[in-house]
């Protein structure tokens, strides 16, 4: 039975992944994607590999962490000085709000931690703080004390799960995406009608699984006001909740997607559909792809392509140019992305502020404002993919995702005198403009057909 880092990163995110990895039957791993395949090249996923050739090394606990920085201010078994363990991650370790600092991220303390807790048995000391180099090539502190007791639980929780002592159960979600245990657990939850197959159940399902609710038939047959008083009272789950739940099971139950009324758009003749790639892995943002829509014309792609990451500055720049000098458009995205990261390019380059505030006054996001407000799909992720799918639109690379597309851009980054990836980059990045599009025109469709029917009604039906 062997404990890695890897395992502590992967319990943040899903215990039963943890499960797989040591008990899983190898047939139901999918092929390692592409980008995958980069991280393992880039070295931020090198532990496991490196840890499969210690076959005849009898271990428990093994880690290998990306630094080791010898400190005379810490005295060990050794003499006057000591290590500490320091790894390198492809994005920050604090999160921020409003420029706050509000929460270090747990996964990648407990990797900390657990490289700490296997140098301290060698050496017999450590230090009170924990520390990361992250994307931006800068030291992050956090204090170790914050995060021990919920390290030490999930420890024995994954030396239970690798010793196959606890099974635990797949909680379908967006984490899903990159792992290689994703059809096994997808066609797990189909079988099972498992309620994580609804879009944001996730780990409330155990808390579902306690009070009889273990499919999503018994989700769309519930009786909700049973579920908001003991004994079946769902902690931490309130009537809103429940019906919104209650809905999503019936729809996916009839496979159709069903849209509420209430939505309107801003009216607009020149409407801009929005959407940045950008590789953690490197820190950069590469593209900001725009298509835009005027009245009578074919919708036209632009877009600012950084070739090579010390373009970024250059690039930004220019589109800050773009922002500044457009008119009375609106700007369609899928996320809060967008504007999560031209704040941060802002913050980089020390970019005009003013810029940034007209561009939010003119964004709409089709995500949060209308798909999670006005409709409900009978799939477990509300992402572009899944709902562009459902509603006919195909991407022309067979293989499309964002994970893909930093790939690409590292594989042209590696051959620059082969184009072809960059080609790829911007049809993939236009198509995701375009499924925008078709999304958008779904909904007018469906408003000017006045399909829709208000789930209050229904439920009261
Ligand atoms: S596919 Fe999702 S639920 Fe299954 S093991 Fe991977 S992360 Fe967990």
């Amino acid at each position: 039975m062997r404990v890695t880092a890897q395992a502590l990163y992967n319990i943040t995110k899903c215990a039963h992944r943890v499960y797989l990895d040591a008990n899983g039957d190898p047939k139901d791993r999918s092929e390692v994607g592409s980008f995958v395949k980069l991280l393992w090249e880039l070295g931020l996923q090198t532990e496991r590999e490196y840890i499969g050739t210690l076959d005849d090394v009898a271990v428990s606990f093994v880690g290998r962490p990306d630094l080791l920085l010898k400190r005379r201010d810490l005295a060990s078994r050794f003499g006057v000085y000591g290590y500490e363990p320091i790894d390198i991650k492809a994005g920050k370790g604090w999160e921020e709000r409003d420029g706050k600092r509000t929460k270090f991220k747990d996964h990648y303390a407990f990797q900390i931690l657990f490289y700490r807790l296997l140098l301290e048995r060698i050496q017999g000391a450590s230090l009170p703080i924990g520390r990361i180099v992250n994307v931006e090539k800068q030291l992050e502190e956090f204090p170790v004390a914050d995060f021990e007791q919920d390290f030490q639980e999930a420890l024995a929780e994954a030396q239970r799960l690798i010793s196959g002592q606890n099974t635990s159960e797949p909680v379908l979600g967006s984490h899903c995406q990159l792992c290689q245990w994703h059809r096994r657990c997808e066609r797990w939850v189909t079988e099972q009608e498992d309620p994580t197959g609804l879009f944001f159940v996730g780990k409330v399902k155990f808390r579902l699984k306690e009070v009889g609710l273990t499919t999503i038939q018994d989700i769309a047959a519930m009786d909700v006001n049973q579920y908001l008083k003991p004994p079946k009272k769902i902690p931490r789950t309130g009537k809103d909740s429940l019906m919104r739940m209650k809905e999503r099971a019936r729809v996916r139950l009839a496979g159709k997607p069903e849209i509420r009324p209430g939505f309107s758009f801003p009216a607009r003749t020149r409407e801009i559909y929005f959407d940045i790639e950008d590789d953690p892995t490197r820190g950069v943002t590469y593209l900001f792809g725009l298509l835009i829509k005027e009245q009578e014309r074919a919708p036209d792609f632009q877009y600012f392509l950084a070739k090579r990451p010390d373009d970024e500055e250059a690039t930004v720049r220019a589109f800050w140019e773009f922002l500044r000098t457009a008119g009375e458009e609106v700007y369609y995205v899928y996320s809060h992305k967008e504007r999560s990261t031209l704040k941060q390019l802002m913050e980089r380059y020390d970019l005009d502020p003013a810029v940034l505030e007209t561009y939010k006054s003119k964004e709409y996001d089709l995500y949060t404002d209308l798909i999670v407000k006005y409709s409900d799909w009978p799939t477990y992720s509300y992402g572009i993919k899944q709902i562009a799918k459902q509603i006919g639109f195909k991407w022309r690379d067979p293989d499309p995702s964002g994970a893909n597309s930093i790939a690409w851009y590292n594989q042209y980054l590696a051959n620059p005198t082969d184009e072809a990836p960059l080609q790829r980059i911007l049809a993939y990045n236009e198509d995701d403009c375009l499924a925008m599009v078709a999304v958008k025109d779904y909904f007018e469709h469906v408003s000017a057909s006045s399909h829709s029917c208000s789930p209050t009604e229904r439920e009261g039906s």
